[in-house]
């Protein structure tokens, strides 16, 4: 069962991903906040880590940088959830180590396309649910 890591401290958000994520067969870890976030990718090794960027404590840049700073923690894919809908955004999140990139508010059936290519996993199909 892929491990993945959610970094968001917005409950709702938190809340409706996670459920959509374990109905989906993953393991979902909860951090809500960036520092959290470092410390559980540190001590679970997730196989994919979902990043809200905007975050207390220690914003997701910050978070993604320590990770990606991280040779023994380089290699898991992160995936930047952000609100920002501005110019350039997504080549902030790429800069920052991001390997993907999803705006908010996060349409599911998209994210989970993104989340099983990079985990190379194959498509569960219809993902309205
Ligand atoms: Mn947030």
């Amino acid at each position: 069962m892929p491990r993945i890591l959610l970094v968001e401290d917005n409950e709702m958000n938190l809340d409706m991903l996670s459920r959509r994520l374990e109905r989906r067969q993953f393991e979902v870890l909860i951090a809500m906040d960036g520092a959290q976030g470092v410390e559980m990718t540190r001590q679970h090794r997730p196989d994919l880590i979902l990043m809200d960027m905007s975050l207390p404590i220690m914003d997701g840049w910050e978070a993604t940088r320590r990770i990606k700073g991280d040779p023994a923690l380089a290699h898991i894919p992160i995936i930047a959830l952000t609100a920002h809908a501005i110019a350039g955004d997504r080549e902030r999140c790429l800069a920052a180590g991001c390997n993907e990139y999803e705006s908010k508010p996060v349409k599911f059936p998209r994210l989970l396309t993104k989340i099983e290519q990079m985990l190379g996993i194959e498509s569960s199909g219809d993902a309205t649910e």
